[in-house]
């Protein structure tokens, strides 16, 4: 049996989610969602996507323009086994009473709180929690990166404490209306940030403290990761672990990439789907143990695609077949033909 999903939000996430969907066997998409007819409504119907529209008294702007509504959010909702929310931050909560009248499951953004669901996913560290849930969100970004590396550091030799800085980009590549154009900006000024609760309430046990910045980029997160670890640290052995994880990439030295620019040309050079990188991407010469215990590194993290597979995992932990972790992440990444 095929899970029903629904998109409800067709924007930088949903339509993502939508592509990595369609490729899962064991999943197909029922319709996705806009509220304007737009360039991106426009492709939803060129990929047979059925599209539903928010506000119903809309049609005839999007049937005037030559793009076919299959009906109102709500009908949407009700052809769904499951739905996932990637309206933006706020919206979402929302639409929670929509999914409970229907009784759909429902997952979230990291632009949501917490609270929305009161459980926050992450593939390589709670996958197995999701199982008969109703509800979930998916975290942010950028604690997806921090939820695969720290959890890596954290089952090798135990992790005691981390300060990151997250070097975010400015808008995404999309977004004509964001910025700065020139300016470092702290967001936010103050200490901490937001992201290291976020991590929390997938890593509750983790001590850490997180700061951020944002800059005139659109491409890719940097984070500067230093982690004091409870055992002395082997630096082989985490680059081997690296090696092996399914969902974080390992930027080998002799390929020259030290920055998110050629980290895009390489991903554009792979034939990635809108030079999407769905693995986090740890620069090898950065990964070091000073003194011991404490370990240090870069990482960089695509916003826009992280999150987009860990979406088929949480989809399928509560609504598929009773399987593994490591089953629906490879099978996820298999159907992508995504190899970290
Ligand atoms: P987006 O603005 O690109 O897309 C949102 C889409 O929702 C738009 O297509 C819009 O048409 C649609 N929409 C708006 N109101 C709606 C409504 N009432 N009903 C149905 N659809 C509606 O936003 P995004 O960047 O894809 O973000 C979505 C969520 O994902 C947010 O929670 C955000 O925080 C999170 N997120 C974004 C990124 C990123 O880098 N863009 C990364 C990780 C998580």
């Amino acid at each position: 049996v095929m899970i029903k999903v629904a998109v409800n939000g067709y924007g930088t996430i949903g339509k993502r989610v939508a592509d990595a969907v369609s490729a899962q066997p064991d999943m197909e998409i029922v319709g996705v969602s806009k509220t304007k007819p737009s360039a991106e409504a426009l492709i939803a119907g060129k990929k047979g996507y059925p599209l539903y529209i928010a506000d119903i008294s809309k049609k005839a702007d999007f049937e005037k323009n030559g793009i076919p509504v299959a009906g109102s959010v709500e009908e949407m909702v009700q052809t769904a086994d499951i739905v996932v929310d990637a309206t933006p931050g706020g919206i979402g909560a929302k639409n929670r009473q929509l999914y409970e009248k229907y009784g759909k499951m429902a997952i979230w953004q990291g632009g949501e709180d917490h609270d929305i669901a009161g459980f926050s996913f992450s593939s390589s560290c709670n996958f197995d929690e999701a199982k008969g849930k109703k509800f979930a969100r998916v975290v942010s970004c950028n604690t997806t990166g921090l939820c695969r590396i720290i959890k890596l550091a954290d089952d090798a030799f135990g992790v005691e404490k981390v300060r990151a800085t997250m070097v975010r980009r400015g808008a995404d590549p999309g977004d004509a209306k964001r910025g700065p154009v020139d300016a470092i900006v702290l967001n936010p000024v103050t200490i901490p940030s937001h992201h290291g609760p976020d991590l929390q309430t997938v890593l509750p046990e983790i001590n850490i403290v997180t700061t951020a910045l944002v800059v005139p980029t659109t491409f890719m997160h940097m984070h500067i990761l230093q982690m004091d670890l409870k055992e002395t640290g082997d630096r082989d052995k985490i680059l081997e672990m690296i090696k092996d994880h399914p969902r974080i990439g390992l930027i080998k030295g002799f390929t020259g990439i030290k920055s998110t620019a050629e980290l895009k040309e390489y991903a554009s050079d792979l034939g990635r789907p809108r030079s999407d990188l769905w693995e986090s991407c740890v620069f090898e010469d950065s990964v070091s143990i000073v003194e011991g215990k404490e370990l240090y590194l870069f990482q960089a993290i695509h916003q826009e695609a992280d999150v987009v597979v860990e979406n088929v995992d949480c989809i399928r932990a509560m609504a598929g077949e009773n399987i593994t972790a490591a089953e629906s992440i490879a099978l996820t990444d298999r159907s992508m033909n995504f190899e970290a």
